[in-house]
């Protein structure tokens, strides 16, 4: 024998070794309900039973053969008082599985002598527990104690029946009366009484007994068939007639197995509806009820098991799952999209709650749903996070992919901005609605509308940076070519001074220009501009066209190159005639005149050059003046001073060096005259 908190299992007849058959004392001699009875039931194999298994308890005075009776009938193996020996057995309630059949078989065991009050207290308690938590109860009895008040422990049962009434008035969840199959077992039934005569006996005194009661206010007119049902059993005398004792023994078996007999005892109707894997926590309940002495009160017993057991079963399916979903949290928190999340989260969730659905809807329904919705909301506060995780990181990696895609479409040639963004922007946002509808899972309020609200925000944002970007890389490609265009025009005519020069360079100006702002025209339309952009851009250009103008202006008209222009212009008026043959200055010649006129002509140019100031003044270019703007790092721009090539001063100054060069050709040509009348 082991014990278990000083409960017993029994292994020590053949039959009980195996673990399907193994006796358990449920309760011991110190009154307490063992802790192993769970664990009991699962090596009986009655732990998935479900509702299919049945209990049978026996009440009865000391040594009516209580024990012989289980053992023959169920196949049971509970201690039988040898005569011979009378070896002391272990008082408490024993149970056992019976052989062959899903059910569960107590045995209560009390010592003899029971006019001691402690063993009266057990007696009682014994017999209250037996009553509330089984459906058949045998009660034994010997055929000559029939109708003797006293001997057949009516008195006992009285008692049971009186004090706890309150058991039996309640309605289960279910609105059903507990019922219980009273079976009474007559022994050594000689057969002088037939077995008619003694039950129209046993079910007078029940009547009697129910009457007598003293029943709770409410529960007066409360019948005894209200919650009991009577049947009989007569056996002969095990001693006397063994051989027929024993056939009558297998005959009452059939009325606790087969099932579509009439006599069949395990009614539907006793069932106490508690799966078999609560039953445990079922019966120490009302052990700790007959203990604490309080009003059995069964429905409430029952809500207390659901609650137990649905925190049981929904424990082990949130453990199950939670097993299944936290592989997830890293990637997820790392930033990466998981693939198939939404199948995932749908069957880890579905899987718990199969699982809770299968194993606990046994139980008293309201429980069972409140604690189902208790699941569910703990469920979904675990899936949230990963399903918000998951919508970030494919926001991220949509925009991603849509800038790349957007680059991509923006390296090659000739390509339509507009398009560019529209079909980037489509693929991203599919993308993201597909994964997003893939980690939804039905039963929550989940939408990724937000998140892909915010990812247009963002597509949009970049694309408009984008824009930016390739409006001022176009402007400035646009920049270039119009000063490669306006380059060799402008230094042919300043090349060429005439008095209309100004209107030729300005003519150019205006004409380069204008193909230019069409050019712009026609690449912004692809670039989706607002009117606003179109203006700044316009502006800015024009000022950039301007200044490309003004510097080109600049590099003819800087100190070496207009002073070498001068010079040439002077020489071409000195030292060339009008035939363009160079003069070889003879004595008379008048080089005094020729020098004065071509550096009075020379001269004339310098105000020419000094100012951009066309004859048509219809050409005259104007743009609006800027102040410096530290924001954009434009510079100062003032239009009128731009116009200005040289100041005052700087004439001045450009003429004495010309004019320096100019008298330097001069003694040149008076030399040449002495050299030539010299030979
Ligand atoms: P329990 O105390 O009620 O469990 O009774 P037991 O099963 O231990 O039996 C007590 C004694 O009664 C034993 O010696 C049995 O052999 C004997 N006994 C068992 N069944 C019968 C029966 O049907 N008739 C008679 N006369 N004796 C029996
Ligand atoms: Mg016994």
């Amino acid at each position: 024998m082991q014990a278990v908190n000083g409960h017993y299992a029994n292994g020590d007849t053949p039959a009980s070794s195996e673990p399907s058959y193994e006796r358990v004392q449920i309760i011991n001699d110190e009154k307490q309900f063992t802790p192993d009875l769970t664990n009991q039931v699962q090596r009986w194999g009655l732990h998935n039973a479900g509702f299919d298994y049945d209990i049978v308890a026996v009440f009865g005075s000391q040594s009516t053969g209580k024990s012989t009776l289980l053992n023959r009938l169920f196949g049971t193996n509970f201690d039988v008082m040898d005569e011979t020996k009378r070896q002391q057995t272990t008082k408490g309630i024993w149970m056992c599985k019976a052989k062959g059949m899903n059910v569960m078989v107590m045995d209560v065991e009390g010592t003899d002598g029971r006019e001691r009050g402690e063993d009266q207290d057990f007696e009682r308690k014994s017999a209250l527990f037996s009553l509330a938590s089984s459906e058949v109860l045998i009660i034994n009895i010997w055929e000559h104690q029939v109708g003797l008040y006293q001997g057949a422990n009516m008195g006992l049962l009285k008692t049971v029946f009186e004090v706890n009434l309150g058991l039996f008035g309640k309605k289960t969840a279910d609105g059903r009366n507990q019922r219980t199959l009273l079976l009474f077992v007559i022994r050594d039934h000689i057969g002088t009484t037939p077995l008619a005569n003694l039950k129209a006996t046993l079910a007078a005194d029940m009547q009697k007994i129910w009457e007598t009661l003293s029943k709770p206010q409410e529960m007066q007119d409360r019948q005894l068939s209200d919650y009991f049902d009577l049947s009989f059993a007569a056996l002969p005398h095990k001693i006397l007639v063994p051989d027929k004792f024993e056939s009558e023994i297998q005959e009452l078996r059939k009325r606790f197995v087969e099932k579509g007999r009439e006599d069949y005892v395990f009614k539907p109707a006793y069932h106490k509806r508690i799966p078999a894997d609560g039953v445990a926590f079922y019966m120490e309940g009302i052990w700790e009820q007959v203990q604490t002495n309080k009003d059995l009160d069964l429905p409430t017993q029952q809500e207390l098991l659901a609650q137990f057991r649905c925190d049981e079963i929904s424990t082990a399916a949130l453990s199950e799952f939670n097993e299944q979903a936290k592989p997830q949290r890293r990637p997820i928190e790392s930033g990466k999209v998981v693939e198939g999340l939404g199948s995932m989260m749908r069957n880890w969730r579905k899987g718990a709650l199969d699982r809770y659905d299968r194993d606990a809807s046994r139980y008293h329904p309201g429980v069972y749903k409140r604690k189902r919705g208790d699941l569910v909301s703990v469920i979904d506060s675990t899936l949230s996070p990963l399903f918000l995780g998951q919508l970030k990181n494919l926001h991220k990696a949509c925009l991603a992919s849509f800038k790349k895609e957007m680059l991509d479409g923006l390296r090659g040639e000739g390509y339509n901005f507009a398009h560019v963004v529209a079909t980037a922007r489509e693929c991203c946002e599919q993308r993201f609605v597909e994964g997003g509808r893939e980690v939804l899972v039905e039963g929550t309020d989940w939408s990724y509308e937000e998140e892909l609200a915010s990812l247009k925000e963002e597509m949009k944002s970049v694309a408009d940076q984008c824009r930016k970007d390739e409006t001022k890389k176009m402007v400035n490609l646009i920049e270039r070519n119009f000063k490669r265009q306006i380059s060799e025009p402008v230094e042919l005519d300043l090349n060429r001074p005439t008095a209309d020069m100004w209107d030729k360079v300005l003519t150019v100006f205006r004409e380069t220009l204008g193909k230019t702002e069409a050019s712009y025209l026609a690449k912004a339309k692809s670039f989706n501009c607002t009117d606003e952009e179109n203006v700044a851009a316009l502006a800015s250009l024009r000022k950039r066209a301007w200044l490309a103008l003004r510097s080109k202006i600049d590099e003819q008209t800087a100190d070496a190159a207009f002073l070498s222009k001068l010079r040439t212009y002077f020489e071409e008026r000195f030292r060339y005639d009008e035939q363009g043959v160079p003069r070889v200055w003879r004595p008379d010649d008048d080089i005094d005149g020729a020098f004065k006129k071509a550096k009075d002509q020379t001269l004339e140019l310098i105000p020419l050059y000094s100012r951009i100031s066309p004859i048509d003044k219809s050409l005259e270019y104007t743009l609006p003046s800027e102040p410096s703007d530290p924001l954009t790092s434009t510079e100062e721009f003032d239009f009128p001073s731009t116009l200005v090539i040289f100041s005052e001063t700087k004439a001045q100054d450009l003429g004495t060096r010309f004019r320096r060069d100019a008298d330097a050709h001069y003694v040149e040509a008076k030399r040449s005259t002495v050299s030539s009348v010299a030979q």
